[in-house]
């Protein structure tokens, strides 16, 4: 049984097939600039193996359905293909950024759902559109297979009252649902569900901090199993520093720098958005290239990697503050799974929790669940790779036998 797992963008769409039996990936790609000029097409079968196999092609894609049929063609091709024909498809699942309040859980596509994600376009005006794109391209290329939504905002819907209302007239969230929602629930939602399972605990008693230290960067709380609270807010901008989003700021700044730079709301959130976090401070956003030039001497790389860290570890304090007993932390995406100097740096001297790094394993690197603390220590440090493409899949299939 194979899921199609589609993340459309405004211009891409990243797409995985996932054989549900050995959950396994036969083949995932990307479509990029879609609608312009030269589009490109990275296919790759088997990704993450030995026998990975890579096709690349450049050609125009008109639209989302026209990048799709490439992929189709690429994914049945008689010769490299990995299915026989795109009946074998058993169910889409997509990613879609904002559910809003009332999608508390992953769906099956349907008119109503379709209305939910487009009610909340204005608070998700990139994403949510392109999420309907990708929802109707399946429609009309896999109308044999049911489309799934899966939010990233679902698993924060847990949250308490007291910790996603922003403390803003009342009347604002009324009228205009603006309310912290949280983002990369996806891979929340794995992590939290594989560290159970790794420190074989039921899920209902599990209490953690997971860190998603990717491009993007967010944390949660998780009590019980359930998120109790989250970095990000009503878009993915609130929080921690990331490569170029700069995370939480005194927000009387956007007044003044309306006045002082003469910016318009667009041009400020451009900044706030594309121009800051990592890339703000040392003009970099790929930490591998930040830890290179730290190694130089480079005195704003170095700058900008201690703030980055700096800000993981204050929501680290809050956070073990808000869950109140903790199982353990939780590193996950990019910088985490990979980033060993960074993980000791995040968890040095943090006495007060009970934590402590062991150098040789926090530098063993593996795409397993694992311990990098020092044994008998209060609270484990634990990496856990995340696999948002696999938790997709899983939910769309657990939706559509009614097993959510
Ligand atoms: P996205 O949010 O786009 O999914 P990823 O989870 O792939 O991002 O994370 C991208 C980040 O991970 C980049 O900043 C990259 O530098 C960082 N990264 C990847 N590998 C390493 C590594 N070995 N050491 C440090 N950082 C790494």
């Amino acid at each position: 049984m194979n899921v199609l797992v589609i993340n459309s963008g405004s211009s891409s769409i990243k797409y995985q097939l996932i054989d549900m039996t050995t959950e396994k990936s036969l083949c995932s790609g990307l479509v990029e600039r879609i609608g312009e000029g030269m589009g490109k097409l990275t296919h790759k079968i088997k990704p993450d193996t030995d026998a990975e196999e890579k096709i690349v092609l450049e050609q125009a894609f008109a639209n989302h359905v026209e990048g799709m049929k490439k992929v189709v063609d690429l994914i049945t091709d008689a010769e490299k293909g990995v299915i026989a024909d795109k009946g074998e498809i058993y169910a889409v699942g997509h990613r879609v950024l904002l559910g809003g309040e009332e999608i508390k859980q992953s769906v099956q596509i349907d008119e109503w759902a379709k209305g939910i994600i487009r009610d909340y376009i204005p608070l998700g005006p990139l994403h949510n559109p392109a999420n309907l794109a990708g929802i109707e391209v399946a429609e009309e290329l896999f109308p044999h297979a049911p489309s799934v939504g899966v939010f990233d905002t679902e698993f924060h819907q847990t949250m308490p009252k007291k910790a996603y209302l922003y403390p803003l007239p009342y009347d604002l969230y009324k009228t205009l649902r603006i309310r912290r929602y949280g983002f990369h629930g996806t891979s929340h939602r794995y992590i939290t569900k594989k560290t159970a399972q790794f420190l074989d605990k039921p899920l209902d008693q599990l209490n953690i901090i997971t860190c998603h230290l990717g491009n993007g960067c967010s944390m949660a709380a998780v009590k019980n199993g359930q998120c109790v609270d989250t970095t990000m807010g009503i878009t993915p901008l609130e929080g921690l520093m990331m490569g170029t989003r700069c995370g939480d700021i005194d927000p009387a700044l956007v007044p003044f720098l309306m006045e002082k730079k003469g910016w318009s709301g667009a041009e400020i959130d451009n900044v706030m958005n594309k121009q800051s976090g990592l890339k703000g401070i040392c003009g970099m956003n790929d930490m591998r290239d930040i830890h290179a030039a730290r190694e130089k001497g480079d005195e704003m790389a170095e700058l900008a990697f201690q703030m980055f860290v700096y800000r993981i570890r204050k929501y680290i304090g809050s956070f073990a503050v808000v869950v109140g007993k903790l199982d353990a932390i939780v590193f996950t995406a990019g910088i985490g799974e990979n980033d060993d100097f960074l993980r000791a740096a995040v968890c040095k001297d943090m006495d007060i929790l009970g934590i402590d790094i062991d150098e040789t394993v926090n530098a063993k690197r593996s795409g397993q669940a694992r311990h990098i603390g020092k044994p008998g220590q209060r609270v484990p440090v634990l990496v856990v790779p995340t696999n948002e493409e696999l938790e997709i899949a899983q939910t769309t299939v657990a939706v559509l036998n009614g097993k959510n």
